[in-house]
């Protein structure tokens, strides 16, 4: 429960919006802790909603070909088959 209001405290704080990594970072956490940030972000987005925020998802891209994914977690662009890939931001609206 913690790292949800973690998340969500962090993600008030950067209005422009946070990369999971960027999180994980801001919150003094361990890059290999990713997939719970992810996890706890899913679940943040319904605690928003239900205080009036909307949790803004800004897809994937792929850096090479401008590819916008509709996945959250992607590790190559089916496109291009680059893996140099922009990854999803998240960040609060009111
Ligand atoms: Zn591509």
């Amino acid at each position: 429960m913690a790292l949800i209001e973690d998340v969500i405290d962090v993600l008030f704080k950067h209005k422009e919006g946070l990369t999971a990594r960027e999180i994980c970072q801001a919150l003094g956490l361990e890059p290999s802790r990713e997939n719970e940030v992810y996890s706890a972000i899913m679940r943040a987005a319904k605690v928003l909603r239900r205080k009036g925020f909307e949790l803004v998802m800004i897809p994937p891209q792929c850096k090479k070909c401008g590819f916008s994914f509709d996945k959250l977690k992607v590790s190559r662009c089916p496109k291009c088959k680059s893996e140099w890939i922009e990854p999803a931001r998240f960040l609060i609206r009111s």
